[in-house]
C-alpha cells in the first residue's frame, strides 16, 4: 500500500477487482495515464476472489468475442511481463448437446465461431468419452469443442494485473473507500473518500456489485442486480486428468472445471435468488470483503442431482467446499461499459454476469481506450451503458428481468425469443386496439411493439423453434399487404428529439454526415460518425422551421443518440435538445395505396408535386396537427405520421376507416424487417455499426464530402473515399428458399471465408432468404472482385449456394431511400 493518498490524479479507478485492475493496467501501459486505483478492502476481495475461473471466448457479438480473445492472449503473456503466475491453462471447452434443438444451436454456433475466426468443432459422443472418460455420454447427441478456451486463477490474474499496473506507474491504495463526489454541474471534480479527497479529471467506476451505488453518488444509473451463485469444489477424483477440458452441460444447467485433482461444479438454475441486502435502496454492505453466504444445499440440490447423472463418480466423492457468493447480473446478460450519459466524466465497467474473469483482460483494454479517447475503440453497442434508459432506474423491473436472463443462461437460444418479465412495460395509446387485432407483441427498451398479427386460425403467441416459426405465413401476408396495398405500423416507440435555437442548424451540420440544414420542410436521412468514420447513429432529421429540427431515431438507440448529440453540441451556442419521445405517437402509413388513404383523411395536398419524397409537412388529420414525414424504411410510397400522443388513437381510427376499401390492416415489426431486407436498407447495430464507415456500408452517397462543411469523421471519410475499400456490404440470397438465415453465417467466396452475415431473414416478394454482410479483401473489394466471385453461405455448418446482390433485391421503381 502506498501512502499518503494523493491530492490529485488524472484518473481515479474505483475498485480493485479484476476489472478495475485490468483497466488501470491498460490506462497506464497503453496510454501512460496518471492513475490512482482505490479499493475499499483489499485487492480481489469483491466477487473476483471466489470466481470459478472458467474462461470462454465465443459470444454472439464479433466485437465481444474479440474482447474475450484478447483476454486469453493477455493471460498467456502476463506472467512473462510481471513475474506472477495467472494459472492460465488452455484446456479447451466441451459443450454437451442432448437434444436436436441444442445440436442445431451448436451447428449455428460453430458457424459463428468460424465467422469470427475461432476454431470450434462438433464432436461425437464417442469422441467426448475419449476426451472426458469419467462422463456418462449415453444421452449425448454430440458436443461442441473449443480448443482455445481454458481456465485461470481469478485472484492470481488480478494480482498480476495489479503488479503490471504498478510497474507502469499506477498508484494503488487499498483500504480506501469512496464515499461521494464533489460535482460541478454534471462533472465530478473531486472524489471523496474515508481518507481524504482527490481532485481528478475522470472517474472509472469498476466497483463490481457496488457500482450501482457508486454510480448513484454521481446521478448515474448502473442497472445491475446482485444474484447468489453457488459452486462446489470436490475432493480428488481418481482418473480425472489435470488437463481435462472445462465442461458446460447446459441441458442439465451445470458446468465443471478441474481443480487440484477434483472438480469445481456449479450451475444456472431456473429459479435464481437475488441478494436482498436489507439495506436502504438494496445497497450492498461496505464491509462485505471476502464475504460469502451460508451454504444452501437445498437450492443447490438441483445441480448436484444433474452433476451426478453426468459424472457418476461424484456420488462417491466428498465435497471440500461450497462457495455461495454474489455476482452482478444485468437485465440482458451483457456487461455494462462506457461513458455514463448522466455525468460528463464517469466511465463504468461493471455487471459482468459471471464472465468477468473471461472478459476482464479485454474489458480493461477497451474501457481504458474509451476513457482516454471519449470513443469506444470498436463496436461495443451490446455492452454500452447507453443501451439502457430511464426504465432501468426501476429496481423492481431490473431485478425481474435480470432473474429471467439468469434463468435463461443455459436454455436453448431460440431465434426471435422475447423476454417475458416486466411486461407490458411502456405501451403506446394503440396497445388495446392492436391487441383487438390479435397483435403479438415484442418488447424493445421497455416498449411493447407489435411483431405480427395472428390470423383467426393461429394462436396469438410465438411458438419457438429452430426452423421457421408459427408466424412465418402471417408475416408474409402483412408484407404483401404493404407491397401491394396499404398497411399501418405503430412505430410510436421511435425515439424523437427536438433541437431548437439559432445555432441548431450549424450544430447539426457539424454532427451529421449528410447535409441536414436544408430549407424548412425538408428531411434528410443521415448518419452520425465517430472520428474514425464509424457509424454511431442512423437517423432522420426534419427541419421544421429555421430554428427547430425534429430528429427521429431507433427505439433502442434513444439514450445513446441523445447522449452523443448532446455531448457534441458546441459550448455556449444557442441550441437546446429535448427528448420528446413520449410526446408523439408514430403511425407509418405505407404501401402504394397510402396516398389514397391519407388524402381521404386530410384536406392537405399530398400529391407528389405538393408533397414530394424527403419532405415534411404539418397537416391536419382527425382534428390533430400531425407532422407527416415522407420517408420509408419499407421501400413503398408512404408517410410517417407523428401525432401528438393523445391523438394517436383517433388518427389510427381515421386511417383504418379510410383504408377499409383498400383492405388496410395493421402490420408489425417482423414485416418491416422482411420489407427492408428486400430493399437493402441498412439496420443500425447489425449492418452498420461503429466498426463500419459509410463507404463500406454503401452509404457514401449520404456523406457531404462535396461540400466544404466540416463534420465529425470528415477526415476519416476523405481517407476512406480515396483508398480501395477493404470490405463492402453486400446482399445475398440462397437458391434454396427453405434455408433459415439469422445473421453470422459465414460468406464463402470461391470456397474461402471472406466475411459473415450481419443480418438475415426472408423476403416474401422475392420468395427467398436474404442476408447482408461485409465481403472483405485486404487488397480491396472492387466491383470486379465482387462480380468475379462465386458465393456460398455456411448455414448451421453446411455450405449452401448463394447469389450476391449489390442493388436492392426488389423493385428499383419503388420509393427512393435518398432524401
Ligand atoms: C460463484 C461465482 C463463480 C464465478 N465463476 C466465474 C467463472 O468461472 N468465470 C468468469 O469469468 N467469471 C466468474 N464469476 C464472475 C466474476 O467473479 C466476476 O464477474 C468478476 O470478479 C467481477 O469483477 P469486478 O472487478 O467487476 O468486481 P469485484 O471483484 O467485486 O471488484 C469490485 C471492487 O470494488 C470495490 N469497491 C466497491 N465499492 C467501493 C468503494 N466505494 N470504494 C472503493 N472500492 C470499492 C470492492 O471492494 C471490490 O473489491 C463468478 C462469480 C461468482 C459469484
Amino acid at each position: 500500500m502506498e501512502n499518503p493518498l494523493p491530492s490529485q490524479a488524472r484518473i481515479v479507478v474505483i475498485g480493485g477487482g479484476i476489472i478495475g485492475c485490468s483497466t488501470a493496467y491498460h490506462l497506464a501501459r497503453d496510454h501512460g495515464a496518471d492513475v490512482v486505483l482505490l479499493e475499499q478492502g483489499t485487492l480481489t476481495s469483491g466477487s473476483t476472489w471466489h470466481a470459478a475461473g472458467l474462461v470462454g471466448q465465443l459470444r454472439s457479438s464479433a466485437s465481444i468475442t474479440q474482447v474475450l480473445k484478447y483476454s486469453v492472449e493477455l493471460y498467456k503473456q502476463l506472467e512473462t511481463e510481471t513475474g506472477l503466475q495467472t494459472g492460465w491453462k488452455m484446456t479447451g471447452c466441451l459443450r454437451l448437446a442432448t437434444n436436436a434443438d441444442r445440436w442445431t444451436e451448436y451447428r449455428r454456433l460453430a458457424t459463428t465461431a468460424r465467422s469470427f475466426g475461432m476454431e470450434m468443432h462438433l464432436v461425437s459422443p464417442e469422441e467426448v468419452k475419449r476426451m472426458w472418460p469419467l462422463m456418462d455420454t449415453s444421452d449425448l447427441v454430440g458436443a461442441s469443442w473449443l480448443p482455445t478456451d481454458g481456465q485461470a486463477s481469478p485472484s492470481d490474474i488480478t494480482q498480476a494485473l495489479a503488479r503490471g499496473a504498478r510497474m507502469h506507474g499506477v498508484r494503488i491504495h487499498e483500504g480506501v473507500r469512496v464515499t461521494g463526489f464533489d460535482m460541478d454541474g454534471n462533472r465530478i471534480t473531486r472524489v471523496r473518500t474515508n481518507q481524504g479527497v482527490i481532485a481528478c479529471e475522470t472517474v472509472v467506476n469498476c466497483a463490481g456489485q457496488w457500482a450501482r451505488q457508486v454510480g448513484a453518488m454521481a446521478g448515474v444509473s448502473v442497472p445491475l442486480q446482485p444474484v447468489k451463485h453457488q459452486y462446489i469444489v470436490t475432493e480428488r477424483i481418481p482418473g480425472l486428468a489435470p488437463d481435462a477440458p472445462t465442461l458446460r452441460d447446459p441441458d442439465r444447467g451445470i458446468y465443471f472445471k478441474e481443480e487440484v485433482g477434483g472438480l469445481v461444479m456449479g450451475g444456472y438454475e431456473p429459479n435464481p435468488q437475488s441478494w436482498h441486502t436489507g439495506l436502504p435502496g438494496g445497497d450492498v454492505p461496505d464491509d462485505w470483503q471476502f464475504g460469502l453466504f451460508d451454504d444452501d444445499y437445498d437450492h443447490f440440490e438441483q445441480h448436484l442431482t444433474q452433476a451426478i447423472a453426468r459424472v457418476p463418480a461424484l456420488e462417491e466423492t466428498g465435497v471440500k467446499q461450497m462457495i455461495n457468493g454474489p455476482e452482478s447480473f444485468t437485465p440482458d446478460g451483457n456487461f455494462i461499459l462506457g461513458q455514463a450519459h448522466e455525468c460528463a466524466n464517469m466511465f463504468v465497467g461493471a455487471g459482468f454476469n459471471a464472465f468477468g474473469i473471461a472478459a476482464g483482460g479485454g474489458a480493461g483494454w477497451v474501457l481504458a481506450d474509451w476513457t482516454m479517447k471519449g470513443e469506444a475503440p470498436l463496436d461495443l453497442w451490446v455492452v454500452d451503458i447507453r443501451r439502457f434508459s430511464e426504465l432501468h432506474r426501476d429496481r423492481a423491473w431490473v431485478e425481474a428481468r435480470t432473474l429471467e436472463a439468469y434463468g435463461k443462461h443455459y436454455t436453448v437460444a431460440f431465434p426471435h425469443e422475447e423476454y417475458e418479465s416486466g411486461r407490458p412495460g411502456i405501451t403506446s395509446p394503440l396497445y388495446e386496439r392492436l391487441k383487438g387485432h390479435r397483435a403479438v407483441f415484442g418488447s424493445k427498451l421497455g416498449w411493447e411493439r407489435p411483431n405480427w398479427f395472428a390470423p383467426d386460425d393461429v394462436a396469438p403467441r410465438d411458438e419457438l423453434s429452430m426452423g421457421r416459426q408459427n408466424w412465418f405465413d402471417a408475416v408474409g401476408e402483412e408484407h404483401r399487404l404493404v407491397r401491394e396495398g396499404v398497411g399501418v405500423f405503430d412505430q410510436s416507440s421511435f425515439a424523437k428529439f427536438e433541437l431548437r435555437g439559432s445555432d441548431a442548424a450549424a450544430a447539426l451540420e457539424r454532427i451529421c454526415a449528410n447535409r441536414v440544414a436544408r430549407d424548412p420542410g425538408r428531411l434528410t436521412y443521415t448518419q452520425i460518425l465517430n472520428s474514425r468514420g464509424g457509424i454511431e447513429a442512423d437517423l432522420t432529421v426534419a427541419r421544421v422551421s429555421d430554428d427547430l429540427f425534429y430528429v427521429v431515431t431507433g427505439t433502442g438507440s434513444r439514450t445513446h443518440d441523445l447522449a452523443w448529440i448532446t455531448d457534441h453540441l458546441p459550448g455556449g451556442a444557442d441550441v437546446r435538445i429535448e427528448d420528446v419521445t413520449e410526446g408523439w405517437g408514430t403511425l407509418s402509413l405505407m404501401g402504394p395505396k397510402s396516398r389514397e388513404v391519407l388524402s381521404a383523411v386530410t384536406d392537405a395536398d399530398v400529391s407528389n408535386a405538393a408533397f414530394p419524397f424527403g419532405h415534411m409537412r404539418e397537416i391536419e388529420v382527425a382534428d390533430h396537427v400531425v407532422r407527416a414525414l415522407r420517408v420509408t424504411y419499407v421501400g413503398e410510397l408512404g408517410w410517417e405520421l407523428h401525432v401528438p400522443l393523445a391523438g394517436t388513437g383517433k388518427v389510427f381510427d381515421a386511417l383504418m376507416a379510410a383504408g377499409k376499401p383498400h383492405g388496410i390492416r395493421p402490420a408489425g415489426y417482423r414485416a418491416i424487417e422482411s420489407l427492408r431486407l428486400e430493399k437493402g436498407y441498412r439496420a443500425w447495430g447489425s449492418d452498420i455499426t461503429p466498426n463500419d464507415n459509410p463507404f463500406e456500408a454503401g452509404l457514401g452517397w449520404a456523406v457531404k464530402l462535396r461540400t466544404n462543411t466540416d463534420f465529425i469523421g470528415r477526415a476519416a471519410c476523405e481517407a476512406a473515399a480515396a483508398a480501395p475499400l477493404k470490405k463492402r456490404l453486400a446482399g445475398f440470397t440462397t437458391s434454396d428458399p427453405s434455408v433459415v438465415l439469422l445473421g453470422r453465417e459465414t460468406i464463402l467466396r470461391n470456397g474461402s471465408p471472406v466475411g459473415y452475415l450481419t443480418s438475415g431473414g426472408f423476403g416474401y416478394t422475392v420468395g427467398l432468404p436474404i442476408g447482408y454482410g461485409y465481403v472483405r479483401n485486404a487488397d480491396g473489394v472492387s466491383d470486379a472482385f465482387l462480380a468475379e466471385g462465386s458465393y456460398e453461405l455456411v448455414v448451421a455448418s453446411e455450405a449452401v449456394s448463394a447469389e450476391l446482390h449489390m442493388a436492392p433485391l426488389h423493385d428499383p421503381k419503388g420509393e427512393r431511400v435518398k432524401a
